[in-house]
Parts: structure tokens; C-alpha cells; sequence
């Protein structure tokens, strides 16, 4: 776990976004499905009073902190990662690395249409992308058959999975072993909503100064209660993070 640092029990992946990328690359040579999810303070917050979504955040091949509280978090705990690694820029870079060739992604959730919008700014955006398919988020439990056969006939090897924490989690908890050709899985929560323009990214402003959770609250005001988790992030990190109970070896 030299890698890792643990934070309130999820083992934090100390990389940044290009080795966030690089290691993606890795996996397409290994013959199975790697999932890659990116925590924030509020999903770990969920994970340390929740046993069992703890269990499948760590079981994931790669966990990048997704958040300025996780990057802090880190430091405090003495394991600095160096940078932010958000699912929406290690998606961004790994994009331009399988432009051209015969690498193919699945944009799965969103809501109706956003999917599809998200397809034709990718194309734009990086030309000679392969996009094999899309699918909104939106299901009963009896669709989840089918969806998994749309991916496995669409030959995509990547896989973004944006229902958000913990539904994408879950969702591949469930269905991963029935992915036949997917060799990495992201759940990268909203992004395709802002590959759709569908939603803002914060300007670099925000993001540089750790200040993103700001932008997103005055335009969202009604995620106040979920950005509590952060202050309760930060004082159980503090008061927790350094007890025997969390080791980091
Ligand atoms: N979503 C979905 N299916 C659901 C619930 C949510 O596809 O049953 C999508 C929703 O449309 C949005 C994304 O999941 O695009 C969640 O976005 P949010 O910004 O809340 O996620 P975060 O990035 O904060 O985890």
C-alpha cells in the first residue's frame, strides 16, 4: 500500500491525472475489467459510515481524490497527492490518448439525450474518437440485462458510467463480470453532462484556488446539505485519520 494512502479506510491512489492515465492505458492490455472511480470528501464521508460501499470503493483498480478535502487529506495524513484528479479530466486525457485508434468508449447515464449530445461535442472535440454507443441513465432493475448486452454488442473497451455515488458503483458491482469486452469502466459521475454543455465546469479560476465546491454552491445552492460532508470530512480526518485505526502501511 506504499502507493495509497488511506483515508478513513478507502485506500486513495497517490497519482495525479496523467498517471491516472497512464495506468488506464496499462490496463487495456490486461484481460479484464478495471474499474476506476474517483472519490470526493462527500463519497468517502458515505464510505466511512457505510461498510459495504467502503468494500466496493476499494475493490476498484484505481481511486483517485477527487477534490481539493481529499487532496488536504492526504497531506494531513502524510501521503501528499500532488494534484487533483477528477473523473472528468482523467476521462478528457485519456480521450486524446485513444483518439485514432482502435480503442472505442460507451457513454452510459445522464439524463435522455444528454448522452448522445455528449457523443457529437466528443467527436468535435477529438477528432477520430470512436464512440461505440450511448445510453441514458435512467432504468428499472429488469433493463439491466439489456444494457450490458448494448455494451458487450457495441465492442467498446472503455466504459464511462455516470449515474453518480454510489448508483455507478453499484451498478458495476452488479453487472462487471457480464462486461465482455470492456477492459476499464470509470464512474465519473456528471461528466458527461458537461462534455454535453449541459452543465458548467467552474471556471480554472475556482479550480486553481480549491474553490470549486464554492462555484458549484452558488449555482446549485440546493447541494448545501450535501457539501456539509465537507467540514465533517475535515474534522474526522483530523480527529480520526491519524488513529491506529487507519494505518497507512
Ligand atoms: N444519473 C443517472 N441516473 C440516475 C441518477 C443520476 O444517469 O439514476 C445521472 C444524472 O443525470 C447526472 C449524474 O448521474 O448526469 C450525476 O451527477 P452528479 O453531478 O450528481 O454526480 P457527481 O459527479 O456529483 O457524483
Amino acid at each position: 500500500m506504499k502507493d495509497k494512502v488511506n483515508i478513513l479506510g478507502v485506500y486513495v491512489d497517490m497519482v495525479g491525472i496523467k498517471q491516472a492515465a497512464d495506468r488506464i492505458m496499462q490496463f487495456f492490455n490486461e484481460d479484464k475489467v478495471h474499474k476506476v472511480y474517483t472519490p470526493n470528501s462527500e463519497i468517502i464521508m458515505a464510505a466511512y459510515k457505510d461498510e459495504e460501499f467502503k468494500r466496493l470503493l476499494n475493490g476498484a483498480e484505481l481511486l483517485t481524490a477527487d477534490g481539493i478535502g481529499v487532496v488536504y487529506a492526504a497531506k494531513i495524513l502524510g501521503k501528499p497527492i500532488n494534484e487533483r484528479a477528477a473523473g472528468y479530466d482523467i476521462a478528457c486525457e485519456v480521450l486524446e490518448r485513444i483518439r485514432g485508434t482502435s480503442h472505442s468508449v460507451f457513454l452510459f447515464g445522464g439524463k435522455p439525450g444528454v448522452a448522445e449530445l455528449a457523443e457529437e461535442k466528443l467527436c468535435e472535440k477529438y477528432p477520430g474518437i470512436r464512440i461505440a454507443g450511448t445510453r441514458n441513465g435512467y432504468f428499472k432493475p429488469e433493463d439491466e440485462q439489456y444494457i450490458v448486452n448494448e455494451i458487450n454488442k457495441s465492442g467498446a473497451d472503455l466504459l464511462f458510467v455516470c449515474l453518480g455515488a454510489p448508483k455507478q458503483e453499484q451498478w458495476l458491482a452488479r453487472n462487471a463480470k457480464r462486461l465482455e469486452n470492456i477492459r476499464v469502466a470509470m464512474g465519473i459521475g456528471g461528466s458527461l453532462d458537461v462534455f454535453a454543455g449541459t452543465a458548467l465546469r467552474a471556471p480554472d479560476w475556482y479550480c486553481k484556488h480549491g474553490l470549486e465546491w464554492f462555484y458549484r454552491l452558488k449555482k446549485e445552492p440546493w447541494r448545501a446539505k450535501r457539501m456539509l460532508a465537507l467540514p465533517k470530512f475535515g474534522f474526522t480526518v483530523l480527529l480520526k485519520g491519524r488513529s491506529g485505526k487507519f494505518p497507512q502501511d
